[in-house]
C-alpha cells in the first residue's frame, strides 16, 4: 500500500508530507517542462506531462489526496476522476494553473486574457504618433499609474515580520467540496478566496492586496507604417500578481494624428499642390513637399489639367504588411488669382484676344452644344405659347 501511494509523490517529486503549496510548485514546474508548447510532437513529453496531471489531480486534493494516503489507488475507485484525453482536457482541469492553456501566456505572463488564473492584469493606453514618426518609425515614453508588487511587504500582503497562514477552511487547497446526497460540488474557498493561506495581520501600506500605486515610465518601441486602430503588445508591463509572479501586459492603441499638408491613403499620401496657369499650361519643375519637413523638384508635364494626380514613386510611407513603400500622390489644382498687377492685366488681355480668336476644339464643341441647347428650348417654349 505504501509502495502504491508512494507513486504520485515520486511522480511530483515531493515528500509525503509536503504542503498543498510545495505540491502545486511541483506539479507548476513538471507542467513547463513538459508543456506541450515547448516539447511539440514530442511523445514522451507529453506522457509526463499527463502522468504528472494525474498526480497532481488527486495529490492537489484534499480529499482524493487522503484517500490516496489510506488506501492507495484503490481508495481512488470510488471517487469521480477527470478523464485526460488531451492536453486541453489538463488546461480546463487547472485553470488556475493554465489560464487559457498557453504556455506562453501563462508562465511568462504574455498573453493573458482576463483576471481569472492570476496572470496579472493587462492594462491599454492610447498612444498619439505623427505622420513624420509613422514614416521613420518612433520611441515613445508614457507614464503610467499602475500597480506594482508592494516594497513595503514585498507582495505577500501580510504585514512585515509575519506571514500569511493556511487557511482553516481548506487547508491550503483553495478549494472546498460541499456534499449533495450522492454528488459533491465543489467551489471556490469563500474563506480565502482560492489563495489558500490567510492574512491575519495585513501590511498598512497595501492594505494586503500585495500591490501599491506607482508612476511608471515605459518605454515603447512604434514600428514605422502603423495605422490609427493598430495595438502594439508590450509585454510584461501590465500589473504583477503578487502570488504568481507573472506579469500582464501593456497594451498601446495606436492614433495617428492628421497631418497639415498630407492625407494618408493606406500607404499612399495624398499632397494638394496650387499652381499657376502659366505653369501647368507650358509645363515646368515646381517643388512638392515630402514628409519630414524636406522638398523635392519635380516637372509638371505641359498641358496639365486641373485636378490631375502626379504619383511619386516610393515617396510614400512604409506599410506593417509589406516591404514597399507607397507613392505619393500630387493632385494639381490651377490657381486662379484674384488679384493681378497692371503688367498681368495687360498680358492677359492680350492673351484673351488671342484666345477668343483661337478657339480650342473642346471649347468650339461645348459652345455648339449650347447654341443646339438655346435653340430646342426656344422652339418648344413657342410651341406651347401657340396652344
Ligand atoms: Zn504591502
Ligand atoms: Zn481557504
Amino acid at each position: 500500500m505504501q509502495s502504491m501511494a508512494s507513486d504520485y509523490y515520486t511522480i511530483l517529486g515531493v515528500d509525503q508530507d509536503a504542503s498543498p503549496k510545495e505540491i502545486k510548485k511541483a506539479y507548476k514546474k513538471m507542467a513547463f517542462e513538459y508543456h506541450p508548447d515547448r516539447n511539440p510532437e514530442d511523445p514522451e513529453a507529453e506522457k509526463k506531462f499527463k502522468k504528472a496531471s494525474e498526480a497532481f489531480e488527486v495529490l492537489g486534493d484534499e480529499e482524493k489526496r487522503s484517500m490516496y494516503d489510506r488506501y492507495g489507488e484503490e481508495g481512488l475507485r470510488g471517487i469521480n476522476r477527470q478523464d485526460f484525453r488531451s492536453s486541453e482536457d489538463i488546461f480546463d482541469a487547472f485553470r488556475d494553473i493554465f489560464g487559457n492553456g498557453s504556455m506562453f501566456g501563462d508562465f511568462f505572463g504574455q498573453s493573458r486574457g482576463g483576471a481569472a488564473g492570476g496572470g496579472g492584469r493587462n492594462l491599454r493606453v492610447p498612444i498619439e504618433v505623427t505622420l513624420e514618426d509613422v514614416a521613420n518609425g518612433a520611441q515613445k515614453t508614457v507614464t503610467l499609474r499602475k500597480r506594482v508588487v508592494c516594497d513595503e511587504c514585498d507582495g505577500s500582503g501580510a504585514a512585515p515580520g509575519s506571514e500569511p497562514a493556511t487557511c482553516s477552511a481548506c487547508n491550503g487547497y483553495g478549494q472546498v467540496e460541499r456534499r449533495q446526497g450522492f454528488f459533491s460540488m465543489r467551489s471556490t474557498c469563500p474563506r480565502c478566496g482560492g489563495k489558500g493561506t490567510i492574512i491575519k495581520s495585513p501590511c498598512t501600506i497595501c492594505n494586503g492586496s500585495g500591490l501599491m500605486d506607482h508612476a511608471s515610465d515605459v518605454h515603447i518601441d512604434i514600428p514605422a507604417g502603423v495605422e490609427s486602430g493598430t495595438r502594439l503588445k508590450v509585454p510584461n508591463q501590465g500589473e504583477p500578481d503578487p502570488e504568481t509572479g507573472r506579469t500582464g501586459d501593456l497594451f498601446c492603441d495606436i492614433i495617428v494624428q492628421e497631418h497639415q499638408i498630407f492625407e494618408r491613403h493606406g500607404p499612399d499620401l495624398i499632397c494638394h499642390l496650387p499652381l499657376p496657369y502659366s505653369l501647368v499650361a507650358l509645363g515646368g519643375k515646381t517643388e512638392v513637399p515630402t514628409l519630414n519637413a524636406q522638398t523635392i523638384e519635380t516637372t509638371i508635364p505641359k498641358g496639365t489639367q486641373n485636378g490631375d494626380v502626379l504619383r511619386l514613386r516610393g515617396l510614400g510611407l512604409p506599410s506593417l504588411r509589406s516591404r514597399r513603400k507607397g507613392d505619393l500622390l500630387v493632385k494639381v489644382y490651377v490657381e486662379v488669382p484674384r488679384k493681378l498687377t497692371g503688367r498681368q492685366k495687360e498680358l492677359l488681355r492680350e492673351l484673351s484676344e488671342i484666345e477668343g480668336s483661337n478657339v480650342s476644339q473642346e471649347r468650339e464643341s461645348f459652345l455648339n452644344r449650347i447654341k443646339e441647347y438655346v435653340k430646342n428650348v426656344a422652339h418648344a417654349g413657342g410651341h406651347n405659347g401657340a396652344e
